[in-house]
C-alpha cells in the first residue's frame, strides 16, 4: 500500500473512526490530541441513516444500542417548572419505525478508543505546529518539540482546526457564525425528570437539563442568541464571565443551579454554534474531516453521522485507490459533498428551540401543543431526502467483487 504513514489530529468520533478503518483497510495511523485525554462531554449525539451501517461494519452497533441514551423527549417549562408543552419523541421515532440511535457522545468517544487503542498509536497532551508539505510526504512540527515526516495528514480536529488553519487558511474564511452560542456540561440529575430534555427560555436564551433513562448523571445545557463574541473557548475565566453574564440574574426555574453546575465542570464545553463551508476539504496531502471540513452545528443534529460517514470514505476511497490520495481525495468529496450540503441545510429547530421574543415562546408552545406537531415531525423524517450516494462495501472493491 502507497502512503501508509497517517497522522490524524483529533481524538474525536472523526478522527478515531478514521483511525479505525485507516487502520481496517492496512494503513498505520498516529492519532495527536490536543488534550490530555480523551475528551468525554457532551450530551446525546444521533447515529442516522448510513451512519448506523458505519457502527454495524465497526461491529459496534449491539455495544451502541446497549448504551443508548433512552429520552422520552423534549418538554417546555415556566419560570415555576410546570411543563407548558412537550414533544414526545420516541412516539415520532415509533410510528416511522427509525433505527436511529441516541447515545452519549462520551460513550462513543470511549467506545471508540476501545477498537482502536490496540492497532492505532494514539498521543495525548500534544498538537501540531507547523505543516511542510514536500513531493513525498509533510514534515509535522508538534508543540513539544520535535519534528516528523507523515505520508499523508488528516485534520479531524474539530470546529476550530489547527490543521485547516495551517494548510487552509484562518477561521474566518471557513467559519460561519450563526448568531448563537450553546454550552454542554454535568449536571445534578435531582435538577430534572428522568428521560426528558426540560428547557426553560426567555427571548433569546435557553437553559435546560438533559436526562437519559441509561445514565446516572445528567447534562446542563445553555444557550443564547449573540452576535460574534471575541473570546478564546479555552480560556475558562472569559467563558464564565460569559456564561455569568448571561444567565447570573436569572431566578426562574432551575437556571442558578444549572448554571452553577456548567461552571463547575472542568470539562465544560462552550462554543458558537457555527458551520464550516470550504471550497474543497483537501490539500495535497493534508485532508480535513468530521467538523474540521464541514461542521454542520449541534443544532443539525448531524455531527457524529457525518463524522462516521466521512470517516468510513475517506479511509475507505485510500484503500481502494491503494494509497493514491490525489484520486481518493477526490471520491472521498464527490460521494460525501452532497450528504454534507443536505445536512448544512438547518430547519426550524434554532428558532423552536431559542425564540426571540415572548410572543416567538408563546407561540412555539401553542404550536408544540398541537397534536398534529408529531405527526408532522414524523413526516419531516419520512420526506427528508434520503442520502443520494449509496454507502459502498470497500471490503468487496478491494476483493474485486
Ligand atoms: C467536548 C465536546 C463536547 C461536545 N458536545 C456536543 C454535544 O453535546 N452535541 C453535539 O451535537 N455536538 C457536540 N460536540 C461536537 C461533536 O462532537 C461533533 O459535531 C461531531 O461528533 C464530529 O466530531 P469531530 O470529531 O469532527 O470533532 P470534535 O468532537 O470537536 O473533536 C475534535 C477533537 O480534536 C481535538 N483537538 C482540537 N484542536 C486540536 C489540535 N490543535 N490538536 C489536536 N487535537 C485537537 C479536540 O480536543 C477533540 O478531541 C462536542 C464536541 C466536543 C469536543
Amino acid at each position: 500500500m502507497n502512503n501508509e504513514r497517517i497522522l490524524i489530529s483529533g481524538a474525536g468520533i472523526a478522527g478515531q473512526a478514521a483511525a479505525y478503518w485507516f487502520s481496517h483497510f492496512g494503513f498505520r495511523s498516529t492519532v495527536v490530541e490536543r488534550a490530555p485525554g480523551l475528551r468525554l462531554g457532551g450530551q446525546g449525539v444521533d447515529v442516522r441513516e448510513q451512519a448506523i451501517e458505519v457502527i454495524e461494519r465497526m461491529g459496534l452497533a449491539s455495544r451502541v444500542r446497549a448504551a443508548a441514551a433512552d429520552v422520552r423527549g423534549m418538554q417546555f417549562v415556566d419560570r415555576v417548572g410546570k411543563p407548558v408543552a412537550r414533544i414526545d419523541i420516541q412516539r415520532v421515532k415509533e410510528k416511522i419505525d427509525s433505527a436511529e440511535v441516541e447515545i452519549m457522545r462520551g460513550d462513543l468517544v470511549r467506545m471508540l478508543y476501545e477498537i482502536t487503542s490496540g492497532s492505532v498509536e494514539y498521543r495525548f497532551g500534544d498538537a501540531i505546529v507547523s505543516l511542510d508539505p514536500e513531493s513525498d510526504g509533510v514534515t509535522v512540527g508538534f508543540e513539544r518539540g520535535r519534528s516528523e515526516r507523515f505520508d499523508l495528514v488528516v485534520g479531524a480536529d474539530g470546529l476550530h482546526s489547527a490543521v485547516r488553519r495551517l494548510a487552509f487558511g484562518p477561521d474566518a474564511e471557513f467559519v460561519r457564525h450563526m448568531n448563537h452560542y450553546f454550552a454542554f456540561g454535568d449536571a445534578d440529575a435531582a435538577l430534572g425528570p428522568d428521560r426528558w430534555v426540560t428547557l426553560y427560555n426567555t427571548p433569546g436564551t435557553v437553559a435546560g437539563i438533559y436526562r437519559s433513562g441509561n445514565h446516572e448523571q445528567a447534562k446542563v445545557y445553555l444557550g443564547f442568541r449573540s452576535p460574534r463574541v471575541d473570546f478564546d473557548p479555552r480560556d475558562t475565566t472569559a467563558v464564565h464571565r460569559i456564561l455569568i453574564d448571561r444567565f447570573g440574574g436569572e431566578d426562574a426555574w432551575q437556571v442558578r443551579n444549572l448554571l452553577d453546575n456548567a461552571l463547575a465542570d472542568e470539562e465544560l464545553f462552550f462554543d458558537s454554534l457555527a458551520q464550516v463551508h470550504l471550497p474543497s476539504w483537501a490539500s495535497d496531502r493534508i485532508v480535513l474531516v468530521g467538523d474540521a471540513a464541514y461542521c454542520a452545528s449541534p443544532v443539525s443534529g448531524a455531527g457524529a453521522e457525518l463524522a462516521l460517514t466521512g470517516a468510513y470514505r475517506l479511509a475507505g476511497e485510500l484503500a481502494a485507490a491503494n494509497g493514491g490520495y490525489r484520486r481518493a481525495f477526490g471520491e472521498y468529496e464527490r460521494a460525501h459533498g452532497p450528504v454534507v450540503t443536505e445536512k448544512h441545510r438547518i430547519g426550524p429547530n434554532l428558532r423552536m428551540m431559542i425564540p426571540r421574543t415572548r410572543f416567538g415562546i408563546a407561540a412555539r408552545n401553542t404550536i408544540t401543543r398541537l397534536p398534529i406537531m408529531e405527526s408532522l415531525a414524523g413526516m419531516e423524517r419520512i420526506m427528508a431526502p434520503r442520502t443520494p450516494t449509496p454507502l459502498p462495501d470497500y471490503e468487496r472493491v478491494l476483493c474485486g467483487v
